[in-house]
This record gives structure tokens, sequence and C-alpha cells, in this order.
């Protein structure tokens, strides 16, 4: 190429730039939804198109808040809940689809993630954050409440579309896979809005596709339980990372610590994990699975990934030791 014809080209790409070719960048946005912080990050090249998605991106969060939160009367879960025992709710098919996504995971982790947890939970009443006082329910209570973390007594009737819990004393709590799930559908709506790379947090259950600008993998820190600073950080590949942790909800009694992950063993706190990382290709499998795997503990977890091809785990046990599947 000649001196002339590479200056012809420079001055070319200078003016087609200075008149809208712009570079690709991450675009990121906060919103406080699901009772916590949600983050989406978009790589485009246009603004516009990824501010577009982002705002999109929230409302299918506020949308699916909507239909699963505990803490909105009005939503499907809480309308399930309120009709035990008495008749079947009609609900839509994401509702559907979380029941029995969790019905699955319950399966996966020998029952240690039961969905029908809520009841148990709301005997707990574990703070959102960490407290220094707390009551702990009655021995009484709990064995009181043995039959009632029991997904069994979930009764879904795919054609009919409706979800009964057939008895009064169930109730549903969808706060250990809600999350992953919702990451997964806000992934797959940025896709069809034609974004190459995002990555999508709602806390500590997130997901990633495509490279960042630099063409390089999303990366994802792992907090230590029990220290300020990382354990490990994790690139993410078109894959999904949540995190169950006895270190953000709970409170103290006595020196001891109760947390918001109960055992259906016990119907108390598991005590196996300090903190339990689950990567996988789906952010409901990922959320569900960190959940259950923490109350199992290490020791069986690879058998459960044994037949979960794709899925790998990162443990803290309860002596503040790390384990790798
Ligand atoms: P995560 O942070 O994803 O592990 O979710 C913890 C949340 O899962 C709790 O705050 C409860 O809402 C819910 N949960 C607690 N125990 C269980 C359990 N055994 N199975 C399923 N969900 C549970
Ligand atoms: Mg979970």
């Amino acid at each position: 190429m000649s001196n002339i014809t590479r200056l012809l080209l420079i001055i070319t790409l200078t003016l087609y730039c200075l008149t809208g070719c712009r570079s690709e960048q991450i675009y990121k946005r906060s919103q406080l939804l699901m009772g916590t912080i949600a983050d989406i990050s978009v790589v485009s090249s246009d603004p516009e198109h990824a501010h577009a998605a982002i705002t999109k991106g929230f409302r299918e969060i506020k949308r699916l808040e909507d239909l699963f939160s505990t803490y909105k009367e009005k939503s499907e879960i809480s309308r399930i809940n309120l009709a035990a025992g008495k008749k079947p709710v009609r609900v839509s098919p994401e509702t559907l689809d979380l029941l029995e996504k969790s019905l699955l995971i319950s399966q996966y982790t020998n029952g240690a993630f039961n969905i029908a947890a809520g009841t148990v939970l709301k005997a707990w009443n574990i703070p959102n954050s960490p407290r220094k006082d707390g009551r702990l329910p009655s021995e009484e209570l709990l064995n009181n409440l043995r039959g009632t973390m029991n997904s069994s007594k979930i009764i879904i009737d795919t054609d009919a579309k409706t979800v009964f819990l057939s008895d009064a004393d169930v109730s549903l709590d969808p706060g250990g896979i809600a999350k992953g799930y919702t990451v997964d559908k806000v992934v797959e709506l940025l896709k069809k809005e034609g974004i190459s790379a995002a990555l999508v947090a709602i806390a500590g259950d997130i997901k990633a596709f495509g490279k960042r600008p630099d063409g390089k993998a999303w990366t994802v820190g792992i907090r230590s339980p029990r220290e300020d600073g990382l354990i490990k950080e994790i690139e993410l590949n078109d894959q999904a990372i949540s995190t169950s942790g006895d270190y953000e909800r709970y409170f103290e009694k006595d020196g001891k610590r109760y947390h918001h992950i109960i055992d259906p063993a016990t119907l108390r706190p598991a005590t196996r994990s300090q903190s339990v990382s689950v990567i996988s290709q789906h952010g409901y499998l990922s959320d569900g699975l960190s959940t259950g795997l923490f109350i199992m503990g290490h020791e069986k977890a690879p058998a459960v990934l044994k037949g979960l091809p794709g899925t790998s785990a990162l443990f803290v046990d309860a002596n503040g030791i790390l384990h790798s599947f």
C-alpha cells in the first residue's frame, strides 16, 4: 500500500468514526429488585440499544418478582399459599415451570432442597441482615411443624395449569431458586433483543454470556464466608454461578449462628457448610443446587454432581476448609 493510499484510508476511517462509528463498551445499571440489588451489564456499541435492553431486563425481573415473591400478597406463590388445603390456583407457565424445576432439584439433592420450606422458615424468622440476638422456635413448635416441609403435598396439574397445596399447613418459599431462575429469563430476553454479551446478577445469582469488549471472559469473585476478601475468581463462559452462604442472613444466640437455609432433616439451619458456589449452564440449576448442596455438605457433593454434566461446585465446609468438585 502506498503512503498516499494509507493516508487516505486513515482520513476516511477517522471521518467515519467522527460521524457515528462507536467501539464496544459495557453499559451497566443497577436496581433494587427481589429484595436486593440487581445489576445488568451489557456489551454494545450502541448506547441506546444497550439501555433499552437493560430497561427491558429490569422489567422482566419485576414481572417475575410479582409472580414469585412471598412478600407480595397478590403474587402467584402467595395466592397458592393462601389457598393451601382449600383449592387449586391457576398460575402462569413461569410459576408452573419454577415449581417443576424445584421438584427436580429436590430429586437431585435427595430432598435437601425443599421448596415447601415456608412454614418452618416463618417459625425461624431469620432477619435479612446479621443480628446479634434472636429467638429460637421451641422444640415443641418444630416437632409440630415436622409434616409441613413436605413437597409431596404440592399437587401440580399441568393440563389445568393449577397448583394445589393439599395440606393447609404447607407453604412454599421459592427464595432458594427464584433469583437463579430469573437470571436465566433475563439472559434469554437480552439475547432476543440482539445483545451479544452480558452479565446479569441478582445478588449472588449470576449468569453471563459472550465476551467482554476486551475479548476476555466475564469473571466473578467468590466472597470468603468469614473474612473480607475473595476465596476465588471464576471465569464464566456462557455459565451461571450461585453462592449460598450462612453469612448474610442470620442471628446469633448464645454465640451460635442461626441462618436462613433449613435442613429438612432437622428443621434447623444446616450445619455442614459455610458457603457453597455452584457453576452450571443454568441459573435455576446453580441456584437450587447451591442451596441443596449447602445442606448436604461436601462429602455428598461428588455423587450429586456426577449425574449432572457441566456442573461444578466450590465448598467452604463448616471448618472453613475449601473443597472443589
Ligand atoms: P440461597 O441463598 O439460594 O441458598 O437461598 C436461601 C433461601 O432458600 C432461604 O432464604 C429460603 O428462602 C430458602 N430455603 C431455605 N431452606 C431451604 C431448603 N431446604 N430448600 C429450599 N429452599 C430453602
Ligand atoms: Mg439457591
